[in-house]
């Protein structure tokens, strides 16, 4: 890895160098909630005075710019008894995600395990990730992340350059060829040993921030153990089955694919749609039955599809502790809360 120190106006240089040729998508405010406090979301930038280089979270992942909520895989039209098949990958030009966090970092490496390094990758999702620049950025660890407990309050991989706020400068971690030609356009210095110090006074310091913990231990097991709890039972009472959860999760990746065919039988499409598995139909098959008709089996397949199945596929979790789905749940379940519930039932 190489390391640079640049001073802090020439990131809007470096910005603009971005911007010229590429879509660049940051975190912007996009309102304020009933605090008065900021929410952000990640958009469109063109002007670098928009982007929140010191947003907390925002409240939907960068998801939708490789793994739209809703995405046409293919076209068919019959003419003349002959037919043809159109398919796009839906990309108009390279994007640049510029300052995503840690946790957000390593949500796109774990889907990147499935989607595609796995034995049937995803076209779609490939080519825009094979499309995209990553330019990761620090955070301050709010209350309801608990990345630190799931191992990706900080990135090893999976970007092309690292920013970190030293205070009057920036420190930044290359991991590719693109990153160090873009940072050619830019005054860059090789960092000094007191540059080193800070860096890891910074870490060190921010490490002391994370509050939330979720005990992990032995977890895969005590799911195992506690698959018939009727924990279970008093989650699924309280959910909603409202589906929220997945929607705002950077690791969901379920989907289901819709067939239409025109009225005039002359053309179809098939579109990719993310689905729930909190959903009532998300176990749901041709003939109508349903294999988790109730709102605790699903909501509990969900905490084993993350915290279980992948472990066991992947020897990692599914979650990057990012918090977001608690924050968001009208019913107020959290992943901490839910974990915690049922280590304690073991322990009874
Ligand atoms: S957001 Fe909450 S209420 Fe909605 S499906 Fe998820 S756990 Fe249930
Ligand atoms: S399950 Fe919740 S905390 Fe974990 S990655 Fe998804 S949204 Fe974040």
């Amino acid at each position: 890895m190489i390391f640079r120190i640049f001073e802090k106006e020439e990131l809007k240089k470096l910005f603009e160098v971005f911007v010229a040729h590429n879509r660049v998508v940051g975190a912007v405010e996009a309102g304020r909630d009933r605090d008065d406090q900021p929410v952000y979301a990640f958009s469109d930038v063109s002007d670098y005075n928009e982007i929140k280089l010191d947003y907390s979270i925002t409240k939907l992942p960068a998801k939708r710019f490789f793994l739209p909520f809703k995405e046409e895989l293919a076209t068919f039209r019959i003419e003349n008894d002959n037919w043809t098949k159109d398919i796009s990958y839906n990309i108009d030009r390279p994007l640049i995600l510029f300052g995503l966090h840690p946790c957000d970092i390593n949500a796109l490496n774990k889907l990147d395990k499935v989607l595609l390094h796995s034995v049937y990758p995803m076209p779609y999702y490939a080519a825009k990730r094979k499309n995209m620049f990553i330019v990761g950025m620090n955070c301050v660890p709010q209350p309801s992340c608990f990345c630190r407990s799931m191992g990706t309050d900080t990135a090893l991989h999976g970007f092309d350059m690292f920013i970190t706020d030293l205070g009057g400068r920036y420190f930044v971690e290359i991991l590719t060829n693109t990153a160090f030609n873009f940072l050619r356009h830019i005054r860059t210095m090789e960092p000094m040993e007191e540059d080193h110090i800070l860096y890891m006074k910074v870490v060190e310091k921010r490490k002391k921030e994370f509050t939330a913990q979720v005990d992990t231990t032995d977890l895969t097991k005590i799911l195992d153990m506690e698959f018939q709890s009727d924990v279970w039972k008093y989650w699924g009472d309280r959910c909603l089955a409202c589906g929220t959860c997945a929607s705002v999760c950077p690791t969901c990746y379920c989907y289901g694919v819709e067939e239409t065919v025109d009225i005039n039988l002359k053309g179809a499409k098939k579109t990719k749609i993310l689905h729930s598995c909190n959903l009532i139909d998300f176990a749901e098959v041709a003939g109508g039955h349903n294999f988790r008709p109730e709102r605790h089996s699903r909501l509990k397949y969900r905490y084993y599809h993350k915290h279980r199945g992948f472990v066991e596929a992947f020897e990692e979790s599914l979650c990057v502790g990012c918090g977001r789905c608690g924050e968001s749940c009208l019913a107020g379940i959290t992943v901490p809360e839910v974990i915690e519930s049922i280590r304690a039932d073991g322990k009874e």
